[in-house]
């Protein structure tokens, strides 16, 4: 099976470099917002035209000649997709890129062969924590420190300056590997996001972190200071600056934070059941979270990460797609007891068996066995 993986670098570019990327970033954003006022006036030309115009507006600015021919067109793509989305309806109406947003390029990898050696134009080499790239050279990286090399074959690499005007490379690789399915000897249920973010079968709960908590205060302190400062003023200039980095933080933590979880997850058992997060958002008690939209990204990030992980693993991974009410089920005898449809209880005693539940933990019991079920084709027996 073909896999692809990114690793994203930390980059550290010298003067020189990083006034090659801020060009060829100023380029890209150039080509994109002449080709978008462009076509304000001339409606119904498709991508073809584009790219074919593109030789000529090169031929107009010099400036453009310097950078990578690809980026430019690129560019054109770019306006081409953020068009198709807004036709599509998922999107507003392409808007012109500001220098200060958060920006990227990228370039393909090209190989070639001279005197029985062979040479590539993006190389990595995490001894010396280096990159090289094209028209750039060597720059300096910082991460993967555990790692001795990449492996894989080099496909491209984005190179992207965030709002804070830091630097930072993604290399895509292709990985060839083959996986053989482990005969299974482990299962675990998952219940995700009422109250915490995730409650295991094993009685295991990963809570809304604290210290994502006190990233998000913060967040909040900053935009209500941000609302009272004079639009554009050299300090709501700096509260905006303040924002943008603890927004990078904040995405930066939830992604390790989640990537962990995965990992302990997927670690430890062999069959991964949760539910499916459309059905758990139509049928399951509506609960006001933290942070809605926050948690609801932050669970299906979660759960493609655990499909991710359990497919190149060899392990099994279901969503339960029937609806199914697991927290209103006793695990231990089955009996359904409707009045726990009142979310404020968090513990019981089932009124059938006498067992003590805790609700989330009985729920993730439940899905367990669904997916055991589903596993093993059982018929239900319930
Ligand atoms: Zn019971």
């Amino acid at each position: 099976m073909k896999i692809y993986k990114a690793y994203k670098f930390r980059l550290y570019p010298t003067n020189d470099q990083r006034g090659f990327i801020n060009r060829t970033l100023g380029c890209k954003r150039f080509v994109y917002n002449y080709y978008l006022n462009y076509l304000k006036d001339n409606n119904g030309i498709n991508r073809f035209d584009l790219h074919k115009d593109l030789p000529k507006l090169k031929e107009e600015n010099e400036f453009l000649k310097e950078v990578d021919s690809t980026v430019l067109c690129s560019a054109v793509d770019d306006l081409c997709k953020a068009f198709n989305d807004y036709y599509a309806k998922r999107k507003g109406y392409p808007k012109f890129k500001s220098k200060f947003s958060k920006q990227s390029y990228r370039t393909s990898c090209v190989r070639s062969r001279y005197k029985e050696k062979e040479y590539s134009n993006i190389e990595v080499d995490l001894l010396t924590r280096n990159i090289k790239l094209p028209k750039l050279g060597k720059v300096k990286i910082r991460g993967f420190r555990n790692e001795e090399r990449i492996e894989g074959k080099i496909v491209n690499a984005t190179i992207s300056r965030d709002a804070t005007n830091k630097y930072y490379v993604s290399v895509l690789v292709e990985e060839d590997i083959i996986i053989e399915k482990i005969i299974p000897t482990t299962i675990v249920g998952i219940d995700l996001g009422i109250k915490d973010l995730v409650v295991t079968s094993d009685g295991i709960k990963y809570g809304n972190d604290k210290v994502l908590m006190k990233f998000e205060k913060r967040l909040k302190r900053l935009q209500r200071k941000l609302s009272r400062q004079v639009k554009g003023s050299k300090n709501y200039l700096k509260t905006k600056e303040k924002i943008a980095r603890v927004h990078a933080k904040i995405k930066n933590y939830r992604k390790h934070y989640l990537n962990d979880i995965a990992n302990e997850i997927v670690d430890d058992h062999d069959i991964i059941v949760t539910e499916s997060l459309l059905v758990k958002d139509m049928f399951k008690e509506k609960v006001k979270a933290f942070n809605k939209s926050l948690s609801d990204a932050s669970l299906s990030k979660l759960c493609s990460l655990i499909e991710w992980k359990s497919k190149i693993k060899g392990k099994y991974y279901y969503k339960i797609n029937t609806y199914y009410p697991s927290s209103q089920i006793c695990s231990h005898c089955g009996y359904k007891n409707s009045k726990l449809k009142d979310l404020s209880i968090r513990e019981y005693d089932c009124p059938k068996c006498g067992s003590h539940n805790d609700r989330d933990i009985n729920a993730s019991l439940n899905i367990l066995l669904e997916g055991l079920k589903l596993h093993y084709n059982l018929v239900s027996l319930v």
